[in-house]
């Protein structure tokens, strides 16, 4: 795995025009900056990775585009030692920005193959979150509560698992909508049965999936 001084001035650029969209939590910018992207995409996208845009990772998943990572990661709030659930583990890059970040990560995947790929590429660059293969729809119950979830995929409606999972005064983000696009939605968990909940516009993901693969 070769991260090479042209991949670090990509990475630079990546991270200024993140910052120049709007994204201003530095820990995300400087976690964009650090991370080598093309490590999670096939050798065939290594030019191309530090584009602003999704990149398939086989099995019809995508890694998600770095800005939409930035800003479902700022909504997050996500300080130091927070228990951070994800939803959709993917290629691994979110829970490595999450980890960098300084959090206690947690992540699920469906996809057998995707969670051994993630898991086994974290582990080679020194990070070590946890990975879980399963169905992000019904959580993590033995390790809950959760001061933060994170869900990346779309999900038709917000599984009451995790509202369940979530700490007081917590936060989950989660692209909300069963058509083509998904509304960023967070929601701030008041007490047991009080939420709290926010729109911040249209994004696109592929769908969460109720059934394990
Ligand atoms: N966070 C990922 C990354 O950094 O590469 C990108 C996530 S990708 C947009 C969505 C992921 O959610 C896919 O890998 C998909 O297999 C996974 N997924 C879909 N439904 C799921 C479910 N019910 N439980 C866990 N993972 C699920």
């Amino acid at each position: 795995m070769l991260d090479s001084y042209r991949h670090k001035g990509m990475r630079r650029k990546l991270a200024a025009s993140i910052k120049e969209k709007g994204i201003s939590d530095e820990k995300v910018i400087s976690a964009i900056e650090k991370i080598p992207r093309h490590f999670f995409l096939d050798s065939s996208f290594t030019e191309i990775a530090y584009q602003d845009k999704p990149f398939p990772i086989g099995l019809g998943q995508t890694i998600s585009q770095p800005y939409t990572v930035a800003f479902q990661t700022e909504l997050l709030e996500v300080k130091k030692d927070d228990k951070v659930l994800e939803i959709g583990t993917g290629s691994g890059y979110q829970a490595c920005v999450l980890y960098e970040m300084g959090a206690k990560v947690f992540s699920i995947e469906r996809h057998r193959p995707l969670f051994q790929k993630a898991k086994h590429l974290l582990e080679q660059m020194g990070y070590f979150p946890k990975f879980f293969y399963g169905d992000g729809y019904k959580g993590l119950p033995a390790y809950a509560p959760f001061d933060k979830i994170l869900v990346t995929a779309g999900a038709p409606e917000i599984p009451d698992a995790l509202l369940q999972q979530l700490k007081t005064g917590g936060i989950l983000v989660i692209p909300l909508g069963s058509g083509a696009n998904q509304v960023m939605t967070r929601i701030r968990k008041l007490s047991d049965s009080d939420f709290e909940k926010k729109e911040y516009g249209n994004f696109r993901f592929v769908p969460l999936i109720g059934k394990k693969a």
